[in-house]
């Protein structure tokens, strides 16, 4: 088992500091893409493979009982500015893990949902805020599935998006203000992707070139009729 190191932690300061506990296919993809981004992330899981299979790519890795309120003081979960309860299946672990970290005073407690029934329960019991990684990620590949030209869609509102869009093919060889997207069609191209640049804010006589992702904001009805164009 991993000792946990306390001071290497809190030598670190200033940065973001997050613990996620449950290693499922969920929590291990947080705590990694966490680390990836500069974080300290800490990985808790009862599992002790989970635990060594992740250890070498995040900050730190321990195999503790969640539910064990003596353990968790002993980490000093407090202390950590985002705790993230990625337990899944055993929803009951979820709730009471989810009220003891709130009990022990974590400030944020980011708890995983399986149902809407759930994460209201979650909810009352104090999470601060509740994710649904399944439902999320189902409504996502959805949309994607459904138009042929979205690549991805952040929804701003129900009536407002950001929409990743191949470049129609008679834009190509044309420049924004030619493609007349905000006159024609009422809506903004904040940046364009063309392999690995961006050019933000792009200009009225910015050229669309032929394979450029345009990044688009405006509302749903609008893009979508520049979808189907
Ligand atoms: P996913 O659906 O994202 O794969 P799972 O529910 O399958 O998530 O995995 C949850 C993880 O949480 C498992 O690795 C399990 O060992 C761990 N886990 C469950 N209960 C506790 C607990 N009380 N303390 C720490 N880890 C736990």
């Amino acid at each position: 088992m991993h000792k946990f190191n306390l001071e290497k932690v809190w030598v670190v300061g200033k940065m973001k500091q997050f613990a996620v506990i449950g290693l499922g296919r969920f929590g291990t993809s947080l705590a990694m893409t966490l680390t990836r981004m500069g974080y300290d992330v800490l990985a808790v899981d009862t599992n002790e493979e989970k635990v060594n299979n992740i250890m070498d790519r995040v900050t730190h890795a321990v195999q503790v009982d969640a539910m064990d309120e003596q353990a968790l003081k002993a980490l000093g979960i407090r202390n950590f500015d985002v705790v993230v309860v990625a337990i899944g299946q055993d929803i009951q672990s979820n709730i009471l893990v989810t009220v003891m970290l709130k009990d022990l005073g974590v400030k944020k407690v980011v708890s995983k949902a399986v149902t809407e029934l759930h994460g209201k329960v979650l909810e009352r019991v104090g999470a601060d805020k509740v994710v649904f990684p399944e439902r999320d990620m189902g409504v996502r590949v959805a949309q994607a599935l459904v138009s042929k030209n979205i690549m991805d869609q952040i929804n701003l509102s129900p009536d407002y998006s950001i929409i990743e869009l191949m470049a129609p093919d008679d834009f190509a060889g044309k420049t924004l203000a030619e493609g007349a997207l905000r006159v024609k069609h009422g809506v903004t191209v904040l940046a364009i992707r063309r392999g690995n640049d961006v050019i933000i804010s792009p200009g009225a006589k910015q050229m669309v070139l032929d394979g450029d992702v345009l990044v688009i904001v405006g509302r749903n009805d609008k893009l979508r009729d520049l979808e189907e164009k």
